[in-house]
Order: C-alpha cells, then structure tokens, then sequence
C-alpha cells in the first residue's frame, strides 16, 4: 500500500473490447485480459445476454441434494471436452488445486494406498495460494513467508526451454528433465499421490514454454509408477495455448484437470476439476466417510454455469480456434520488430506471446508497468519478461498498437 503513494490506483469505470476506460476517460489496452481470465472482451454482448437471462430464472441454489441446468449442461460439455467424465466445482483457481491434491490423496485412502500422501511439482510452478496449492507451488516471492505453514512437497527440473544449455535443442531439454522426473519417480512413487504441472507453458514463471514431448514423458512415467497427473490448466485451458486444452498438444489423458479463469470468459469465478471413472468409483461407496467431503458456498453457481456454457457457445459458432490461428501469425509476425532491441527468447504458444529484456535493472518491471500505462497499455511484466496474453477479440489494428507501444517503451528504457 506504501508504494501506491507514487503509483495511485486506477480507477476503472467501463470496460469494452480490449480497453478498460479510466474515471477520466482514458483508455488502456488489456494486453493481459485482466489476469488471463478474459477471452471474449469486456462487455462481451453475447456472455452479458446469458448472464441477464439467468438472473431472470434462478441466481443460486446449493449443490448439495440440489442441481440445476447449467450446471448439468456445463458439466456434459466439459466431460465431451476433455474426455474427463466427472466433475466437481469450486470459485476459483487455488480451490481447484486443493481439490484436485485431496481428491488424489484420497483417491490412494479409499483404495488401500494411505501411504500415498506426498505431492511434487516442477520447478519455478504456480498453483495458486491457498496453504495447500502454495505447498506445491514453487515461486519465492508468494512462498518463503508462508514456508513453515505449508506441507512438504520436491520439484521436479522445470523443462522450461530458457534453462536449457547452449546449442541444447527444446525438446533434447525437456526429455532430459523427463529422466530426472522418473529416476525421482522410481525412488519415491511408493509415497507419491500425484504430481501436478502446467501444461506447456509455466505463465507466472514468465510464460516458460516447454514442448508436449515432455507432457507424454510425463504421462508414461505416472501411468508406470501408478502417480496420480494434474493438469494445472487454470491459465492455459480454453484455447491458450491453440488448443482448447494444453495437454491436447501431448495427446495425454491427466487424472484431473483443474480449470478456471477463462472458463466464464472472464464475467464470474468458477472453477472446476474433471476426473476419471476411475478416481470417481473409489469414492462410491455407501460409507460417507469414503465420499469426497468438500464443499463450497457457491460451488456450481447458476450465474457463473450460465456465462460459462455463452463462452463454450462462442467457440462454437464462432470457430475461435481456428480463427485464433491467423490472430497468433498476425501477432508473432508484428512482433518481428521487437528483435531489433536487446531482446531473448522471443516465443509464443498458441495466444500466449513473449520475450525476455535483457537488463539490469531490478526495478525493470515496476517501470515497464508504468511506462506502459502512460502509453494506453496495459501489461503486467514478470521479471524481465514481457508478455502479450489479450483477448481473443483483439483486431489488427489493436495489435499493431500493443505490439508499436511495446516497442516504444522498451526503446526508451534503453
Ligand atoms: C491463476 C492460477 C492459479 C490460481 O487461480 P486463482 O483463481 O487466482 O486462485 C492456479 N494455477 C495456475 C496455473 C494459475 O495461473
């Protein structure tokens, strides 16, 4: 809060498209769609329109005894979707984690595995931060405070491309960091519940990409070791990473899947965890005790089920896969400009595009933040690292106009 009294808070009054429109009327381009969250725009009239109607007929209920439309048809979707049948809904990213750790821990329980109770991640990973998802996240700055209140849990060598050694090819990295995770695997497995990644790109390490190669290595190395996989896919699902989910890319099958962000198209928190048959049938038992206790307030709220299925509906009808391939060639072939600057590791994944400054500047992200606001921009750096991850709406003229005052301010931090 100190800080803030040289960097004031921005009153956001209206949003529309890409722009969010300040109390005074300036505008700034959502590079970052809001935290990743938004797919569609701002006022999104399709989205909005589904809400309204929603509100008309039933706002909540509780899921416990009860169920509704939206959330039947949501969970049907989502179940062709990812080829996961069962679904289970909280508010949120970090509470998808959670879930998804109990619901494996207690998958082992129910099947006579309680030794089963150790969890692994990879390096530099992000699951949200709540005690239990900060447990396996691996991020100093959100971590180290809390570190004696959390549970224990190892990391995995992240295949991140960037820690790759020099002439060392992408792939050649990731199957490397594949073999440290079995020889760890094969030590430990007998104490492993699961371990859980982001799939293909590591957004809050500062979009570390790394290729599906890895994801199967990882899929064959669990499925032989009898540990649970999490696909993290909270920041990548919904056609991200030019899929409509990452692990899609790896032709892999995860235990669970955790979604959330822009599952609402960015309008309502939601999140849910897909699972198998199989977790799902070592919970069906007339014991309630063997049943998975875990609830939420607003678990599978209506409003939040309604702009989820007008997100899924816009995909749809609008074709916004194959209609994001050409955005994303538009977007790298903009971005050409940017390798005239002190630049490294310019890379995309689908609708995530980025590059790392090379600087020595500590304070390099605080002061690309500003400099970008001051130029109508909206970009939140990590580290070094900048990064595009807008709205699927963006239209080129947009583009030209992040990707022009990127250049600009980068340029002028020289
Ligand atoms: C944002 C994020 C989370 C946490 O989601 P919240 O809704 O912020 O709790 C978890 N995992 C990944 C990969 C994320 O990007």
């Amino acid at each position: 809060m100190k800080q803030h009294e040289s960097y004031p808070l921005i009153p956001i009054q209206r949003g529309d498209g890409v722009w969010l429109y300040d109390a005074e009327g300036k505008r700034y381009l959502d590079a970052v769609s809001s935290w990743w969250v938004n797919l569609f725009g701002h006022n999104n009239p399709r989205i909005k329109e589904a809400i309204k109607q929603q509100l008309d007929t039933l706002e909540h209920v509780m899921l416990a005894g009860f169920t509704h439309e939206p959330v039947v048809e949501l969970s049907e979707k989502l179940g062709k979707l990812t080829g996961l049948g069962h679904a289970f809904y909280a508010s949120d990213g970090a509470s998808a984690t959670e879930i998804a750790l109990k619901m494996s821990f207690h998958y082992w329980r129910n099947s006579g595995k309680s030794n089963k109770i150790k969890f692994i991640s990879l390096q530099n990973s992000y699951h949200g931060e709540t005690l239990g998802a900060l447990g396996v996240t691996d991020v100093a700055i959100f971590k180290d405070t809390y570190a004696p209140l959390l549970m224990q849990s190892a990391q995995m060598p992240s295949p991140d491309f960037r820690l790759s050694e020099a002439g060392e090819g992408a792939e050649t990295f990731a199957l490397r960091c594949a073999e440290a995770l079995e020889f760890y695997v094969s030590e430990h497995h007998h104490e492993l519940a699961a371990f859980i990644i982001e799939p293909l790109v590591q957004c809050a390490a500062g979009m570390g990409m790394y290729p599906p190669a890895y994801l199967r290595r990882a899929r064959e190395i669990c499925t032989k070791y009898d540990v649970h996989l999490i696909a993290d896919e909270i920041a990548v699902g919904f056609g991200r990473t030019g899929t409509m989910f990452a692990c899609e890319q790896g032709e892999i099958l995860p235990d669970f899947i955790c979604l959330s962000k822009g599952i609402t198209g960015g309008y309502l928190p939601l999140s849910a965890v897909l699972t198998t048959d199989k977790v799902y049938q070592a919970f069906y038992d007339d014991s309630t005790a063997k049943g998975f206790l875990h609830s939420h307030s607003y678990t599978g709220n209506p409003l939040a089920c309604s702009a989820a299925l007008a997100t899924l509906a816009i995909f749809e009808s609008d074709h916004s896969l194959h209609k994001n391939l050409e955005k994303t060639a538009f977007i790298v072939n903009q971005m050409q400009a940017l390798t005239h600057l002190p630049v490294k590791y310019l890379r995309h994944q689908g609708m995530i595009f980025a590059f790392d400054v090379v600087t020595q500047n500590p304070q390099f992200s605080k002061l690309a933040y500003q400099a970008a606001l001051q130029r109508g921009l909206l970009l939140r750096p990590i580290g070094n690292t900048i990064y595009f991850m807008p709205p699927y709406t963006i239209a080129e003229d947009e583009i030209n106009f992040m990707v022009s005052a990127t250049y600009d301010l980068v340029k002028a931090m020289q």
